[in-house]
């Protein structure tokens, strides 16, 4: 698209399959959209344990990786891209605390989960960590450029 780089600063989420299962994929997405954040790439999809290998490389040796591969193989998730200005910092403060015992209400985590092994949510952690995650989970061609024609991107 023609708008400005920082505003095409993207960020991958995975609406985790506790929360597909809780019916909460639509709370989400509408939070990222009442921000303004820009959608532009989304699948349901049955993770295999090859995906998750590597978009969780850096924790393949903690104790809880057995847990965690069973929990988000446990049914279908949502992956989604969303662009916009700072996008990967503010999504973060939206998803609220890994911990989600310590994570504000307010925050998707403090909302809606009590647990760190059900936590409902991932985000992409820096524009760097996004960036590879985002090739680990689509193809280039499944991101959608397109203009939003409305005011949620000026500033
Ligand atoms: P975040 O998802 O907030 O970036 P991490 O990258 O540290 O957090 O961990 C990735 C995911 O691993 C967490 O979201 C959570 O699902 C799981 N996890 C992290 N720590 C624990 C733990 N102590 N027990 C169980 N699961 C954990
Ligand atoms: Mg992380």
């Amino acid at each position: 698209g023609s708008a400005p780089p920082e505003l095409q600063e993207k960020t991958l989420v995975l609406v985790k399959p506790d929360a597909v299962q809780r019916r909460l994929v639509g709370n989400v997405i509408q939070r990222f959209e009442r921000r303004g954040f820009k959608l532009v790439a989304m699948k349901l999809l049955q993770a295999d344990q090859g995906l998750l290998d590597k978009h969780y490389q850096q924790l393949r040796q903690k104790p809880f990786y057995p847990a965690l591969l069973a929990y988000m193989t446990s049914g279908p998730l949502v992956a989604m891209v969303w662009e916009g200005y700072n996008v990967v910092r503010s999504t973060r403060a939206m998803v609220g605390d890994t911990d989600s015992a310590a994570a504000a209400a307010g925050t998707i985590r403090g909302d809606f989960s009590m647990h760190v092994s059900r936590n409902v949510v991932h985000a992409s952690d820096s524009v760097e960590t996004a960036r590879r995650e985002i090739g680990f989970w689509f193809q280039r061609d499944e991101l959608v450029a397109w203009e939003s024609g409305d005011q949620a991107y000026t500033y």
